[in-house]
């Protein structure tokens, strides 16, 4: 999901609206704002796009205030209902409040069996609203208390916003800090302007410039009073999710001081050293394989040619084709460019195989426009567990490279070659030439099974983590 948050300045939805258009990439299935005018919360959330939810002025308008929070939605928990729409707004003791997560909690399931318990009354299937009920519930004697508390009793990913009836907006990250969270500034607000987002591509497009990143375990208050940090949990290291560099992020969002681009081609250049082969075109899949191939290509010297075209206009709206259709093997995202492909030996780069779908689709297709040899290789490691902590990754026996060596996923894929990027080559792109070290920095549970956040949902006990 992507997250947006900015206070104390004019048009504050507008300039949230611009901010999830350009973290859509986090989220396509629904988006929602709630925005703060004085002591009144307006909302507005809608399945869709955010151009499709807020392309009407009409609804604009009515999101009035000068600070307010919006959300991205990409399904991780609870189904795609306008009843799981974020932010969550609720009404509760001092007031109104709205919270709007990206990331997973790794107990919701165990905390939201005890709040029913104790009363509580579930809206959604979402675990974000386990923390609003937690706020809600805590008898900590101010705001910030209160939110400090319930992030105590919850365990697992979160880059959190919160918008509060004092006026203050917060943003927090989870002790291990495995979602992003950057700061921002509008020019030109006076006290204000301050801008929280899921990446710095949403500060780019209001114009907003960078300060820093939220760090792991920070939690910060905006109000009247300016901008005050706080560290509620002490010190308990870093571990950001590798795979935001690999897939996730947007190519021009920096993030923990790393450009996502020059990872991501630093990676391409790795993987040609690793595991080069002879061949007469580099070819990316589209989007996600684009910035590792140029490095490959750049790295082996082999030409970089767009011989795969993407159809980028594929809305959630188009029709499901019948398996007639199907059949005949629609290929609605995705064609091989003859030209580019008919009688070369192909290295074909992806960013990750998850079910193998989509890379025997493409190696199908390419040999069918004429390649003479395709060798695929792969800008992350083996995709061997499912994510826990906010990546929509499908379960162990989904998931190929859990179930098949390198070399028989390159048979079910169709490929004459298949290679991954190796954790060395992969740490070594990112700048640590200490893989051990690097290890201990980042998330990569999906390519390890290396969890660093206990998941007391899947595992039945609530330990200390
Ligand atoms: P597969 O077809 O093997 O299941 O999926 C691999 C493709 O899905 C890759 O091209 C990769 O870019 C993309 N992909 C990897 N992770 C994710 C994800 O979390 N969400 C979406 N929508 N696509 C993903
Ligand atoms: Fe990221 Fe993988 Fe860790 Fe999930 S399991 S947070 S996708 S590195
Ligand atoms: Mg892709």
């Amino acid at each position: 999901c992507g997250v947006f948050g900015v206070w104390g300045a004019p048009d504050a939805s507008a300039l949230t609206a611009l901010g999830l258009h350009a973290l859509q990439h986090r989220g396509q299935e629904a988006a929602g704002i709630v925005s703060l005018d004085g002591g009144s919360f307006h909302q507005h959330k809608g399945l869709g796009l955010v151009g499709e939810v807020f392309g009407d002025e009409a609804v604009m308008s009515t999101l009035k205030g000068t600070a307010a929070i919006g959300h991205n939605r990409y399904a991780t928990t609870g189904g795609t209902h306008l009843r799981n729409v974020q932010p969550i707004y609720a009404d509760y003791a001092f007031g109104g409040m709205a919270v709007a997560h990206n990331g997973n909690l790794t107990n919701a399931a165990t905390l939201r069996r005890q709040l029913v318990q104790r009363g509580c009354i579930f809206q959604s299937g979402m675990d974000t609203e386990v923390f609003v009920h937690l706020i809600a519930l805590s008898t900590a004697p101010t705001i910030t208390d209160r939110l400090i508390e319930a992030a105590r009793q919850v365990k697992g990913a979160y880059s959190l916003l919160a918008l509060l009836p004092d006026g203050t907006l917060a943003g927090m990250r989870d002790p291990l800090g495995v979602r992003p969270l950057v700061l921002g500034r509008l020019p030109d607000c006076g006290e204000g302007g301050w801008v929280l987002a899921s990446e710095t591509s949403a500060l780019d497009i209001i114009g907003a410039e960078f300060i820093r990143d939220i760090e792991a375990g920070e939690l910060v208050i905006i109000n009247k009073e300016g901008i005050k940090s706080l560290r509620p949990f002490g010190a308990q290291g870093n571990r950001f999710c590798v795979f935001e560099y690999i897939y996730f992020a947007r190519p021009d969002s920096i993030l923990e001081g790393h450009p996502v681009y020059t990872a991501r081609t630093r990676i391409g250049r790795e993987l040609a050293r690793e595991s080069g082969v002879a061949a007469d075109v580099v070819v990316p899949v589209p989007d996600s394989g684009v910035p590792s191939a140029i490095g490959y290509a750049a790295e082996s010297g082999i030409p970089f040619e767009l011989g795969i075209i993407r159809n980028h206009y594929i809305g959630r709206t188009f029709i499901e084709p019948t398996d007639q259709i199907r059949n005949l093997g629609v290929k609605m995202k995705h064609s091989a460019n003859k030209a580019v492909l008919a009688g070369k030996r192909v290295v074909l780069i992806d960013d990750s195989i998850v079910r193998g779908t989509t890379s025997r689709k493409i190696v199908d297709m390419v040999r069918a426009a004429g390649a003479a040899e395709v060798h695929m290789r792969i800008a992350s490691p083996p995709t061997k567990h499912p994510c826990y902590y906010g990546i929509d990754t499908p379960s162990e026996n989904h998931l190929l490279a859990a179930r098949h060596t390198v070399e028989e996923m390159a048979e079910l894929i169709g490929a004459d070659s298949l290679a991954f990027i190796s954790f060395d080559g992969l740490y070594k792109a990112l700048g640590d030439e200490d893989q051990r070290e690097a290890a201990n920095r980042y998330c990569d549970a999906c390519f390890t099974g290396d969890y660093p956040i206990t998941l007391v949902d899947r595992d039945g006990h609530l330990l200390q983590a």
